[in-house]
């Protein structure tokens, strides 16, 4: 097997294309699927070696396999990460990255607004263990320094959030990580790795739900880790091994053919969020529209600081709540009702009765999860196809 080369000096979507590749003895073009749990040894001796690490090669897919490694090296060249461990969903490697870095005493502090499963992570599996946590507003950046105890070792946070697209500033969170002593966690989802890159702004460790934009076409689960090699070897790797959160290596394969062109597939659709998000700000039916690319958005001098690109989600509020959401989603034709997101098909969703139906509706508007607020993941279709679906089902309102 050859060509481990992580291509530093080449351009992100080349290394895309390219990094990470392991080719086999048949010199195949595309990255060969290695559908096996195990493999072989040459002797007992060789097969002692490679459990003590001292003889490179694969021993079982719980800890590692040809295609995932090809997809874990290829991600870990296009973030600009040490190391990449590739997870069978976004919340085994968000739980993993939490799991791996705190010890019964320990204390969280995470940004209030996050993912439904993610808070859970936090709010409630953590204390099972010994391990508190205080949730904070998150863009306020002294709430994070005023929550800080003795004890905290880990800092959490989603920017842009979902699905109400609060943007944090990763740098001013990460310097106060560093003051004490605590490590960053970044869950990237929204900003995708195109237009935000929390490793450079000061982060330890940036999480994905591979199952959104990189798979990009609503086929597989899978989650990514990426952090220094230490941070991997001392606080992670073991967790992975001896847990089995692995990523199959058929998703591993779908997930790194996907990544060859993740970045057209986010730019059309941040692109043409971009053309819609700006159209809906016209209308008069909805009291609000959130867009990390809009000027009115309430963190825009954050996000001019740190991100390179917008989303490919928009966030808005119909007047009349919940009744008028309904009444929007069910008009909608082409757009699909579906609680993904990153997909080349676009998907529409009402967090307040899916993603976020389990808290309570102080919880809820705490993070800004009103009833009429409505998800739009814009996908791959003609954008004026898509606004002429939402102009429609917008009259049904
Ligand atoms: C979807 C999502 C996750 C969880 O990913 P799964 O692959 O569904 O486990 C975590 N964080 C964010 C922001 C998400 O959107």
């Amino acid at each position: 097997m050859t060509g481990q080369d992580k291509g530093a000096s080449l351009h992100p979507e080349t290394r895309l294309v390219h990094a990470g590749t392991l080719r086999s003895q048949f010199g195949e073009t595309s990255e060969a699927l290695f559908l096996t749990q195990g493999h072989v040894y040459d002797s007992a001796e060789q097969c002692e070696a490679r459990f003590l690490n001292k003889d490179p090669g694969f021993q079982y897919a719980r800890f590692s396999n040809p295609t995932v490694t090809m997809l874990e090296q290829r991600m870990a060249a296009f973030e600009g990460a040490e190391a990449c461990r590739a997870t069978a969903t976004g919340m085994a490697a968000v739980t993993a990255a939490v799991m791996g870095l705190v010890r019964a005493g320990d204390h969280v502090v995470a940004a209030q607004a996050l993912f439904g499963s993610c808070r859970y992570v936090v709010e409630e599996h953590l204390p099972r263990y010994g391990v508190a946590s205080t949730l904070v507003n998150g863009p306020d950046i002294e709430a994070w320094r005023k929550a800080v105890r003795p004890n905290t070792k880990v800092f959490f946070l989603e920017s842009p959030s979902n699905p109400t697209l609060e943007v944090i500033d990763i740098a001013a969170v990460a310097a106060i990580a560093k003051e004490v002593g605590a490590r960053l966690i970044v869950d990237n989802v929204f900003a995708t790795p195109l237009f935000q890159r929390p490793l450079e702004l000061g982060a330890d460790i940036v999480v994905y739900s591979a199952t959104k934009h990189i798979d990009g076409q609503g086929r597989c689960l899978g989650g990514l880790l990426l952090a220094s090699e230490e941070l991997i070897q001392t606080e992670i790797q073991t967790y992975l091994r001896q847990t089995g959160p692995a990523m199959s290596p058929f998703n591993a394969w779908v997930m790194l053919k996907a990544l060859e062109t993740l970045p057209l597939r986010v730019q059309r659709q941040a692109q043409s969020a971009t053309i819609i998000a700006d159209w809906l700000a016209g209308q008069e039916k909805l009291s609000k529209v959130i867009f990390p690319g809009h000027k009115d958005h309430p963190q825009a001098a954050t996000i001019a600081k740190q991100m390179s690109g917008p989303s490919t989600l928009i966030a808005f509020e119909v007047a009349g709540g919940k009744d008028a959401a309904f009444r929007l989603l069910n008009a909608m034709k082409l757009i699909r009702i579906s609680n993904n997101l990153g997909d080349a098909k676009s998907l529409i969703v009402h967090p307040a009765t899916t993603t976020h139906q389990r808290f309570t509706p102080e919880v809820r508007a705490s993070m800004g999860v009103t009833d009429g607020m409505i998800r739009l993941s814009i996908g791959l279709e003609h954008p004026d196809d898509l606004i002429a679906d939402i102009r429609t089902a917008l009259a049904a309102v």
